[in-house]
């Protein structure tokens, strides 16, 4: 293994990636492993991250979810782990170095191994720690799951972040007990992955869109689930009325109006008119997700709360165990992560509005 590799680096906020030969991470301590990275991701956090919007320091290599093979294992990694030289794993950026002691790492419900992605002790991957835009990358082997092996990295990676944080808000308490399930932005890198998950979860799902790639990308996906796929209603919300969408498949008539709408919502664009409209979608004791975190403030009708009941909760990326609860159900379900892949050199095409946000997810293929 040679001692310098290439890597992606944020020198400058609001600046391409320097593109570089520097040292590569020296060989694992404690828990850690070295992974040689085959598949990263790119997320609109990264591109939230090097416009300087968030703030961690630089300069940092970025990319918080990504896939590769294990090359060497740190001298505290239990044998149980199953983390062998030339296994690969799938890495989300958090949480880097958990503490294990805290309240967050040690409150009922959390990983056996004290996993939190809320450790506030704990790493980033990509943001405060070097991530995966790089050959080599060091990373914790409490937060990475073995992946299957008939799944392929590319698809693996952007499940790292986008599949395990829309699987998570599906996994929800009060998402689970729901029935007719909305996804505002169903058609992006997150949305057309939850999409499947629900429709598999046997949900009456609701795809929203607003562009026509996306509405398209919906329609495709519908399609592929086949069977599942008829439980799948889909609305352009530019042509629709909230109205309408909220009544599909049930009963208008003999029905209080109070009942008619959806039981869950979530929401992934990062707009208020998007979070309006998912407002009156829902029926009176309905719950709004709130996925996206838009740097304004979103503003809630107290009167959505008080005279309909409905419930507002944010959902962050999973935990450990819903890594590798996903894991299995991707492969069961065979869901399928839309991916535009690109080689490492040309990462930089990435950026910018135009290239993400919808059609699927971006992804470097290191091996190209
Ligand atoms: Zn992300
Ligand atoms: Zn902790």
């Amino acid at each position: 293994m040679s001692e310098t590799q290439t890597a992606a680096v944020v020198e400058q906020f609001g600046q391409p990636y320097t593109i570089k030969q520097m040292p590569r991470p020296k060989d694992p301590r404690g828990q850690d492993i070295l992974i040689r990275v085959l598949a990263a991701s790119y997320c609109h956090t990264d591109a939230v991250f090097a416009a300087g919007l968030l703030s961690q320091g630089l300069p940092r290599i970025g990319c918080h979810e990504f896939a590769g093979e294990v090359v060497v294992v740190g001298p505290d990694v239990p044998s149980s782990r199953g983390m062998v030289v030339g296994r690969r794993v799938g890495v989300p950026g958090r949480a880097y170095h958990p503490c294990g002691t805290c309240f967050e790492c040690t409150h009922p419900g959390q990983d056996e191994m004290g996993y939190s992605p809320y450790c506030p002790y704990a790493g980033n991957l990509g943001l405060t720690r070097d991530g995966g835009f790089q050959e080599y990358c060091l990373v914790d082997s409490r937060q990475v799951a073995l992946l299957p092996e008939s799944l392929p990295t590319t698809q693996a990676a952007p499940l790292m972040c986008a599949g395990l944080t829309i699987w998570s808000a599906l996994q929800h308490e009060r998402v689970k007990k729901a029935q007719r399930v909305g996804i505002i932005g169903a058609g992006g890198g997150l949305g057309h992955i939850g999409l499947q998950f629900a429709a598999h979860l046997g949900k009456d799902v609701f795809a929203i869109n607003a562009t026509d790639h996306a509405v398209e990308l919906i329609r495709k996906v519908k399609t592929n689930l086949g069977e599942a796929g008829k439980r799948v209603q889909v609305s352009d919300a530019r042509t629709e009325d909230p109205d309408v969408i909220r009544s599909k498949g049930q009963p208008v008539a003999n029905v209080s109006p109070t009942e008619i709408g959806l039981d869950a919502v979530i929401l992934l664009p990062e707009s208020q008119k998007s979070f309006d409209m998912g407002m009156k979608l829902l029926r009176n004791h309905g719950t709004m997700v709130v996925v996206s975190f838009p740097k304004d403030k979103l503003a809630v009708s107290a009167h959505d709360l008080v005279f309909r009941d409905i419930t507002l909760v944010g959902s962050l990326v999973g935990r450990n165990h819903q890594l590798r609860e996903m894991l299995e159900f991707v492969v069961k379900y065979q869901v399928q992560v839309q991916v535009n892949t690109f080689p490492f050199d040309r990462l930089n095409e990435l950026r910018g509005p135009t290239n993400h946000g919808e059609g699927g997810k971006l992804v470097i293929d290191m091996t190209l």
